[in-house]
């Protein structure tokens, strides 16, 4: 079966077709940083006019490339939840719209479980559930047990800023965006090069959030707020003009990201620990494995140090084609085929109107407190 993800959450319009066996029959993605750069962050009547006037090209493009016959789709799936309310509206309306035209089931889809079952999508062999996720991205950090879709226990959480939106912050307080290199890159990306031409990475220290509690939940807004005093200082001391940059900002990366991923890594540590607990069993006889996902994720340097800190607890790890970490219609799509999977007995949803956006929709909790 085929079925069509579509994907509205934030800034991005994808549109994809993906089968049963994870065969991308075409991936249509229109982004709107560009836009957004230019204003320092994304205004969503502005974001919303963009889905609207793009959805139906992205859908059109979507069955050419493909080479599918609407009437071949086996389901519309759509990102309903979490997500920027008029955004998510957009996708939605459509996703309604076309199911009822061609009289197919609609699945809703949570955004961050997509993000969280994408990397099964390339490894389905090798990831069965339940698995740890640990989801890093421009709005969410959690570490979660993933059981199925639909079936997440959320082990941990961020208190305040998330990895990716502290990256954009910092890059843009930084003026990264100066550099002529690191443009049209988001904040993350523009780092993670960065840091690779340090010379001194030990140049700046970053102190370990949450170092003294005992759960795993994360924290980003004291290495934000440190890193804000730490840019000011040296612009002072080095009289850095308005529009310019500080001289050693590659050492300033180095030292942001190795502080990121030891807080990343201190955190997924105990939920593995806690995890492995014969126990707490939660891996029950399967062998451990860890996904990493998210746009965070396509961070090279959190990712190797992540899969080694797994390795030494036997875990294996994987993340989503780099294509993949980030939003797009696939990941939408590959999760709709899951709901498929999972559903085979065919309570599928045609109360097309009952399905609604939900802003902002967390999982179950579950404490890892003690
Ligand atoms: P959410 O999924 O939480 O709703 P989102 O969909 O906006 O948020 P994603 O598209 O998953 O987020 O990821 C975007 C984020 O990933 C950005 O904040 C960006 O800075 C970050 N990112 C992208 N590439 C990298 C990288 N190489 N290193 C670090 N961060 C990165
Ligand atoms: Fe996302």
């Amino acid at each position: 079966s085929y079925v069509l993800g579509i994907e509205t959450s934030c800034d991005d319009t994808g549109i994809a077709i993906v089968d049963t066996d994870g065969r991308v029959h075409s991936n249509v993605l229109y982004s709107q940083q560009e836009f957004h750069t230019r204003y320092g962050g994304i205004i969503p009547p502005r974001a919303q006019d963009l889905h609207r006037a793009r959805i139906e090209d992205a859908y059109k493009r979507c069955l050419v490339e493909a080479d599918i016959r609407p009437e071949q789709l086996t389901a519309i799936a759509v990102t309903n939840r979490p997500g920027l309310p008029l955004s998510l509206l957009v996708g939605l309306r459509f996703a309604r719209h076309l199911a009822r035209k061609l009289q197919k089931p609609l699945l809703p889809v949570h955004h961050m479980e997509a993000h969280a079952l994408q990397a099964r999508m390339e490894h389905i062999s090798a990831i069965s559930f339940p698995f740890l996720c640990l989801l890093i991205s421009g709005g969410h950090c959690q570490l979660a047990m993933v059981h199925g879709p639909g079936k997440l226990t959320l082990l941990g959480q961020t208190l305040d800023d998330a990895p990716g939106e502290a990256f954009d912050k910092i890059a843009r307080r930084l003026r990264l965006y100066v550099l002529p290199q690191y443009r049209a890159w988001n904040g993350g990306q523009a780092i993670e090069h960065a840091a690779q031409s340090a010379l001194f990475p030990d140049a700046y220290d970053f102190p370990l959030p949450l170092a003294q509690q005992r759960n795993c939940n994360f924290s980003f807004a004291g290495i934000k707020n440190n890193s804000f005093r730490a840019i000011r200082a040296r612009e002072r001391l080095e009289h850095t003009p308005p529009d310019g940059i500080i001289s050693n900002y590659s050492d300033f990366c180095a030292g942001l990201l190795q502080a990121v991923t030891r807080h990343l890594m201190h955190r997924t540590q105990r939920a593995l620990e806690y995890c492995l607990q014969p126990a707490n069993g939660l891996f029950g006889d399967a062998s451990p494995t860890l996904v990493v996902s998210g746009g965070v994720a396509n961070n090279d340097v959190i990712y190797r140090n992540i899969e080694h800190l797994a390795g030494q607890y036997n875990c294996r790890s994987y993340r989503p084609f780099k294509r993949y970490c980030s939003d797009n219609g696939v990941m939408i799509a590959w999760h709709g085929i899951e709901q498929l999977m999972a559903n085979s007995a065919g309570n599928l949803r045609f109360d097309y109107q009952n399905i609604d956006i939900q802003g902002a929709a967390g999982f179950r909790d579950s404490s890892v407190e003690d």
